[in-house]
């Protein structure tokens, strides 16, 4: 008898090799299968003999062992879900609650690194906390309406307590493809610490990677040159190291505004480059979340005219934006985010400051020198620090060999929402088509089902193939 055990923390997962009567025992939801021992006669011993366990319908994990070249590989008998953030978390939620184990991978050493480890100190839910829930767990009713970050945390590691998700942290997958012979995903990872390689193998594989894997820097003229502080907003933290200095803040989505916000609010004198048009909207109309307002509205009315009926109100309360050098782009704020993804600006006290002459805006940057930046006004000005608020972008083509469902200039799939969660061989995608976290919330609970539903059929297989 063979006996390969998983460290305590995967889950008590034995397999078993019986070779007297030749059967497989998955005890749980793993089995691993060291990689030097590939060639081990068992493995073939089993293959050949065609007797199979429900979780491995197919015999695949016989070939599976065959085919694996990394140092070790494990075979997964539930989805391996890429990502250990809210969408990661939620498909593994709704997958237990179904029955259906699965793994879950995160290049980093926690849940939601990009909410602990990626964002500022000031930030809270840009969103009423209803739209931002997770399936089967409701945000705390004592939190208020705009969650702090530190408490939007604190729910997605309850959240991952209740559920019993316990990720596998440090270990970036570095590739991913569909192996035709085996019919089963190769997924590669690669352990921080050592650099060791894991393979895992599994028939489902989802990505919940996320639409700000990785921060989009741009290439500015002269960025070499300039002496004084380069971060982008990943890095920022809070205003308070700026007291005092002059800093340019390049980008006017909400991490750019916000950024400026807290600049001043920490004494220092910040200048916002609006390079592009931008929507501004109020965060709340009449007492209602403008997000809210907008969605109730779109159940009656045309989007365009949701999108005048939020314009005529932002104009009353915020005045021509305009007129602060903050131009309006010609598509509504919805018919904008619907085709191209751009999402509007919720104020939260950033305009006021603009208007006070607190934030100063700026065009373009045309080049930057040592001190400072030119503009494409001709405007020479000396800064010490720039934040580049420029956001972020998916990674999925740095990994995932596929690229019918997912593009490859952006890394998201093609098919815009509600139909951009499932591609087809078992591949998935969760929270990447620019609808937030409740967006997430629809992917995970629709793959879960479509999960469970191939799950189930392959457990009432017949017993051979
Ligand atoms: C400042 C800021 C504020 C926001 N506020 C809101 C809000 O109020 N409401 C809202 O709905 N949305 C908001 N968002 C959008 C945000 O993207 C979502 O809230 C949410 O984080 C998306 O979850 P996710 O799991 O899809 O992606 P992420 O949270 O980015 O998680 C992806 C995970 O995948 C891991 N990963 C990436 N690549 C690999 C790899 N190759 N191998 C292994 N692991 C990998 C990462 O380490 C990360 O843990 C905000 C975003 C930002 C940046």
């Amino acid at each position: 008898m063979a006996c390969y055990l998983l460290p305590l923390e995967h889950r008590a997962v034995v397999l078993v090799l019986n070779l007297r009567s030749v059967s497989i025992n998955l005890m749980d939801c793993w089995g691993e299968i060291e990689g030097k021992r590939v060639h081990d006669p068992s493995f073939h011993l089993f293959h050949h003999n065609h007797h199979h366990h429900p979780s491995d319908p197919y015999g695949k994990l016989m070939k599976a062992a065959t085919v694996c070249k990394a140092e070790r590989c494990i075979w997964v008998p539930g989805p391996v879900i890429v990502g250990a953030g809210p969408s990661g978390l939620a498909v593994a939620a709704c997958l237990k609650e179904k029955g259906v184990p699965s793994v879950v991978l995160d290049r980093s050493h926690c849940i939601a690194s990009l909410w602990q480890l990626k964002t500022y100190d000031r930030l809270r839910l840009h969103l009423p906390k209803q739209y931002c829930e997770l399936p089967l767990l409701a945000l705390p009713s004592c939190f208020p309406t705009y969650p702090s970050k530190e408490q939007f945390v604190a729910y997605l590691q309850a959240y991952a307590r209740r559920f019993d998700i316990r990720p596998v942290f440090n270990h970036k997958v570095v590739s991913a493809e569909y192996d035709e012979r085996i019919g089963l995903w190769r997924v590669k990872s690669m352990a921080a610490q050592d650099g060791g390689g894991v393979e895992y193998v599994s028939r489902w594989l989802v990505v919940a990677t996320g639409e700000n894997a990785e921060a989009v820097l741009p290439a500015i003229d002269g960025m070499e040159d300039f002496k004084g502080t380069i971060m982008h907003t990943s890095l920022y933290k809070s205003g308070d190291i700026f007291e005092g200095k002059k800093v340019l803040v390049v980008g006017c989505g909400n991490s750019g505004m916000e950024v400026s916000l807290d600049l001043c609010n920490h004494k220092a004198r910040p200048y916002i480059v609006v390079r592009d048009s931008v929507h501004i909207l109020p965060r709340g109309i009449l007492g209602l979340s403008t997000f809210g307002l907008s969605m109730w509205l779109l159940k009656w009315l045309p989007m365009r005219t949701v999108d005048r009926l939020l314009l005529l109100a932002s104009r009353i309360m915020l005045g021509d934006t305009a007129r602060l050098s903050l131009r309006r782009p010609l598509l509504g704020p919805l018919e904008l985010k619907s085709l191209s993804g751009k999402t509007p600006v919720l104020d939260i006290g950033a305009l006021a400051k603009i208007k006070s002459g607190d934030i100063k805006v700026r065009p373009a940057i045309k080049r930057l020198m040592v001190h400072g930046a030119e503009f494409v006004d001709g405007r020479l000005e000396e800064f010490d620090a720039i934040i580049l608020a420029t956001g972020y972008k998916s990674n999925v083509p740095s990994w995932l060999k596929e690229r019918e469902f997912f593009s490859e200039k952006d890394g998201l799939p093609r098919k815009p929402f509600p139909n951009g969660w499932k591609a087809e061989q078992g591949l998935y995608a969760v929270g990447l088509t620019r609808r937030g976290l409740m967006g997430v919330s629809m992917d995970a609970r629709r793959i879960a089902h479509d999960i469970e539903q191939s799950w189930k059929a392959g457990a009432t297989q017949p017993m051979t193939t």
